[in-house]
C-alpha cells in the first residue's frame, strides 16, 4: 500500500473546530495540553465551546466571507458534527487541511449513503428499503414487515426523525410527521445488545481502535456505556474488523465511531457512522491510556497515535437535562468523575455533561 504524505502540524498551532457543541469543547481542552490553540466555528451563541476556546466566530456555515477568514487563521480544520454542508469543507479543503473530507460527510450524512456503503464491503446492516413518499412507504412496509422504523435519511439525531411502525401504523401520518423527501425504512433488529467502535486515523493510514464499547439507550438518546462490553472475543473482533474495514474505505482522516447491533446468534450489523468524536468514547477521558479527543488531535495533526488500552473496566452515564442538577452528590462519590458542559439551560433531553466512574 502506498502511504500518503503526512503533513505534521506541531503543537503551538492552532486547530479550527466547525461545531461549537460539547465534543468541540472537550477536544480544546485536550488540544490545550498538547500546547494547541483551538479557534471554533459555529452559529451558537453562548457554546459550550465559547468558554474553552482562544477565538469563536459565530457565523453561519455558508458565510463564506467568514469562512474565508477562519481558513486563514487556522492551520488544520476538524470538526465536531457530521451535518456540516459539505460545501462548506470543500471551500475550507481548499485553503487549509480539512479533516475529515467532504466525500466522508457525504456518506455520514445520508443514512441510504451509509448503508449502502457498508452493504458494498459486505458488511451487514438491518434490511432497509428507500422511502420517498406514501406509496413507497406502503410499498416498503409490505416488503420489510413491521416492527419496523421509519427514520429521517438526513438529519436525525438521537432518536429525532424517526418513528416505530406497527401493524395497525397510519402510514400516511407516519410520513407526513417525517417532513422529508428521504427517507428509509428499516426491519426492525432484535439484538443482544448495541456496541461501539471508535477508530482514529491519520493521513498516512496508520490507525488505532479503542476497545468495543456496549451501549445502552432511553428514549433514543445513550443513556450508559459499559466498559469493555460483555460479549464473545469473536463478536468483539468481528465489530472490531468492521470499524477499521469502514475508516479505511472511507478514508478517515480523524476518527469514525460506528454504531453497531450484535444479535443473539452473534451477527455484527452497522447501525450508523459519526466521523468526529462519539458520546460512546467519553469512558475514554478517565479510563483510558489516551482520550478520543486527544487521539482526534494527534490524528489530525500527524502526530503518533496514542495507546487506547484501558486503565479499568467503567462506565459513562450521561447526564440529561435535570440530571446534571446532581453534580453534588457525583463530586462526593468516591472514583467518580464528572465532566459538565457548562450549559447554561438544562432542557429535557440535552445532554448537559456525563459521569465516569470505575465497576
Ligand atoms: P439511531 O438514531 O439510528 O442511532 O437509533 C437510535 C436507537 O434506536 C438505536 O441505538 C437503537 O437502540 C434503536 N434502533 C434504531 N434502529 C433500529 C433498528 N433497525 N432495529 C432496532 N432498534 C433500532
Amino acid at each position: 500500500m502506498t502511504l500518503s504524505p503526512l503533513t505534521v502540524v506541531p503543537p503551538g498551532s492552532t486547530i479550527g473546530m466547525l461545531g461549537n457543541g460539547q465534543l468541540g469543547r472537550m477536544t480544546a481542552l485536550a488540544a490545550a495540553n498538547l500546547g494547541y490553540r483551538t479557534h471554533a466555528y459555529g452559529p451558537d451563541r453562548d457554546s459550550p465551546c465559547a468558554q474553552v476556546v482562544s477565538v469563536e466566530t459565530l457565523a453561519a456555515f455558508d458565510d463564506w466571507a467568514a469562512l474565508e477568514a477562519f481558513a486563514k487563521a487556522v492551520d488544520v480544520v476538524t470538526l465536531e458534527w457530521e451535518n456540516i454542508p459539505t460545501a462548506t469543507i470543500d471551500f475550507l479543503a481548499a485553503r487549509v487541511p480539512t479533516f475529515p473530507g467532504a466525500h466522508v460527510l457525504a456518506v455520514a450524512q445520508d443514512r441510504l449513503e451509509e448503508k449502502t456503503f457498508a452493504n458494498n464491503l459486505g458488511i451487514g446492516t438491518a434490511p432497509f428499503r428507500a422511502v420517498t413518499g406514501v406509496d413507497s412507504l406502503r410499498a416498503a412496509v409490505a416488503d420489510l414487515g413491521t416492527p419496523s422504523i421509519l427514520k429521517s435519511a438526513r438529519m436525525g439525531y438521537d432518536g429525532k426523525g424517526q418513528v416505530r411502525l406497527g401493524p395497525d401504523s397510519d402510514l400516511a401520518a407516519a410520513w407526513q410527521s417525517l417532513r422529508t423527501d428521504s427517507a428509509v425504512l428499516e426491519g426492525f433488529v432484535t439484538f443482544a445488545c448495541e456496541v461501539s467502535v471508535i477508530v482514529a486515523r491519520r493521513a498516512d493510514g496508520v490507525m488505532a481502535a479503542f476497545p468495543v464499547v456496549e451501549n445502552r439507550h432511553a428514549k433514543g438518546i445513550l443513556d450508559e456505556t459499559l466498559v469493555p462490553a460483555a460479549v464473545t472475543p469473536a463478536v468483539a473482533g468481528e465489530a472490531a474488523r468492521i470499524a477499521r474495514t469502514l475508516t479505511e474505505a472511507l478514508g478517515v482522516v480523524g476518527l469514525l465511531a460506528v454504531e453497531m447491533f450484535v444479535t443473539p446468534d452473534g451477527r455484527v450489523l452497522v447501525n450508523e457512522v459519526a466521523p468526529r468524536p462519539h458520546n460512546s468514547g467519553h469512558w475514554t477521558m478517565d479510563f483510558c491510556a489516551t482520550s478520543q479527543f486527544e487521539q482526534l488531535v494527534r490524528a489530525v495533526c500527524g502526530l503518533p497515535l496514542g495507546a487506547t488500552d484501558i486503565m479499568a473496566p467503567c462506565m459513562m452515564k450521561n447526564l440529561i437535562g435535570d440530571d446534571a442538577d446532581q453534580w453534588h452528590d457525583l463530586l462526593a462519590e468516591p472514583g467518580a468523575r464528572l465532566h459538565l458542559y457548562g450549559k447554561a439551560e438544562a432542557r429535557p433531553g440535552r445532554k448537559m455533561g456525563h459521569v465516569n466512574r470505575p465497576r
